[in-house]
């Protein structure tokens, strides 16, 4: 008996198996939940999602660009032709040009800005804008964000200003969701863990060095540690939390030296 047996779930964000979606997708895997995955509509990112989702069964591997509302509103379709009604989804997903990530922040062009911000903070209220008639009552909603949301983190730049606008995203979204169809809405802050979108942060391997040295647990965390924590926000045992930010840092986040 599987904590997520029968649960059907949509996850949004897996690049390769460093992504943080994946670690997520496994133990939902493991624990018996079905899966829809999506991938950037191109055929290296869909080769690449295709290789880890095949083999886990998944029936479910549909193109989505998350800055086109359409393409979120086919994916969940699809996801509801094949599967039913949802129980949960995942969103991992982010996106900032290099140049914001490397240049002064005040630097930050509009262009940038917003497409960082559509990406990476907008994306999430989309999801839930289209997703909502396709998921069950108390589904859940699981997104990612990092502690450069509440405290300037060299290097994460306008990045740091799309989290602390999905973190309050999660907080209204999680309000209104739960009124509605009793769905919960959550934000998992991770510490640093080495993967595609984290390779683009300036001064990350830094970054990977301080937490050992300042975090309580005196070293950096696991993917599959988000993987567990993943688990847990999106089953039954977390059914009384919501509009929260959970971290998962080793404890970094309560340290003030
Ligand atoms: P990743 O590169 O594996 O995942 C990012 C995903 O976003 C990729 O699958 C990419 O294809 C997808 N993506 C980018 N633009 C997209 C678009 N327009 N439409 C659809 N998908 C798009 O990296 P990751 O580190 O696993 O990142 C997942 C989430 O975790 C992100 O929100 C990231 O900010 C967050 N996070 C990561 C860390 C870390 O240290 N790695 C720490 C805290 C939070």
């Amino acid at each position: 008996m599987g904590l997520m047996d029968g649960k059907k779930g949509f996850v949004f964000g897996v690049a390769n198996d460093h992504s943080l979606a994946w670690h997520i997708a496994e133990r939902l895997h493991n624990e018996g939940a079905q899966l829809a995955f999506n991938h950037l509509p191109n055929p290296k990112m869909e080769r690449r999602v295709r290789l880890l989702a095949e083999p886990i069964g998944s029936k479910v591997i549909v193109p989505c660009d998350v800055s086109d509302d359409e393409q979120i509103k086919a994916a969940f379709h699809q996801a509801r032709e094949t599967l039913g009604p949802l129980d949960f989804v995942v969103h991992a997903v982010a996106y900032a040009n290099r140049d914001a990530l490397s240049n002064p922040f005040y630097q930050t062009t509009r262009a940038d800005f917003l497409q960082a911000m559509d990406i990476s903070a907008y994306s999430l209220v989309a999801i839930c804008q289209h997703g909502l008639e396709f998921m069950n009552e108390g589904a859940a909603v699981l997104t990612l964000t990092y502690i450069g949301s509440v405290k300037m983190i060299p290097g994460y730049n306008v990045m740091g200003v799309c989290k602390a606008a999905l973190e309050s995203s999660v907080r209204y979204l999680a309000a209104e969701l739960g009124r509605e169809k009793k769905i919960r809405v959550n934000a998992l802050s991770a510490g640093p863990v080495r993967t595609l979108s984290s390779a683009g942060i300036s001064g990350f391997g830094k970054v990977l060095e301080h937490y050992p040295e300042k975090a309580p647990l005196a070293r950096n965390i696991a993917a599959d540690e988000i993987g567990k924590s993943g688990l847990y926000l999106l089953s039954d045992l977390s059914s009384g939390v919501t509009g929260e930010v959970h971290y998962v840092d080793a404890g970094y986040n309560i340290v003030g030296w």
